[in-house]
């Protein structure tokens, strides 16, 4: 069996990354890895499927064990990505999603230059801010913020493998399939399947 792939995603929020992820996610070959965070669950959300919920000490034992693969500080709480658990699923074959910001995100592609790195973006930032004001839930200092934000992210794009404009939902799922695809037809994950085709040659 072949080894999963690792695969980073990240996007500003509005971009729609959710509802992609959501879609892919039905198909069981890839695992969504579940982040660990020190920060209390909200309500609703459920320790093993939201987060990971630990203790500081549980967290500071892991980052120094070297058991995380990235992690971050952030509004005074760790937030990191296990990397035991991800090579344990790519062993079995799983290709691991993870679903982190864009400083998680670079740690993770200098650590694992094999990391399929993916960004997906709005059609353009007025887009974006029509999004964002469409949820209508969010106050204009609020919207302003994420757009500052959203700004931020996206000029880190670029050091991403792939790049994925969420225009129409389908479109930007049929992109993440092409990309996954690909990336699975890579020679150096053939091994196995030159060996079988020259068997008994
Ligand atoms: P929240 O507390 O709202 O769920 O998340 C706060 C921030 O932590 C978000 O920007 C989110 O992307 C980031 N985050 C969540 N999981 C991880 C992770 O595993 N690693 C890193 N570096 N950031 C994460």
């Amino acid at each position: 069996m072949n080894k999963g792939l690792l695969i980073v995603v990240s996007a500003p929020s509005g971009c729609g990354k959710g509802t992609i992820l959501k879609e892919i996610l039905k198909d069981e070959r890839f695992y969504y890895s579940v982040s660990a965070t020190t920060r209390d669950p909200r309500e609703g959300e459920i320790d093993g499927v939201h987060y990971r919920f630990y203790s500081r000490e549980k967290f500071e034992q892991l980052v120094s064990e070297n058991i995380m693969l990235e992690h971050a500080e952030y509004c005074n709480n760790y937030y990191g990505t296990r990397g035991d658990i991800v090579e344990e699923m790519r062993n079995k074959g799983k290709d691991v999603i993870l679903e982190i910001e864009v400083q998680g995100a670079m740690n993770v592609m200098k650590k694992c230059p094999d990391a399929v790195s993916i960004f997906i973006l709005p059609p353009s930032v007025k887009e974006l801010e029509r999004r964002l004001r469409k949820r209508g839930t969010e106050e204009e200092e609020v919207i302003a913020e994420r757009l500052s934000k959203a700004l931020d992210e996206i000029s880190h794009a670029n050091q991403y493998k792939y790049i994925i404009v969420n225009n129409a939902l389908e479109d930007a799922i049929d992109d993440f399939r092409a990309v996954i695809k690909a990336e699975r037809l890579k020679a150096e994950y053939a091994g196995e399947i030159l060996d079988e085709v020259v068997k008994n040659a």
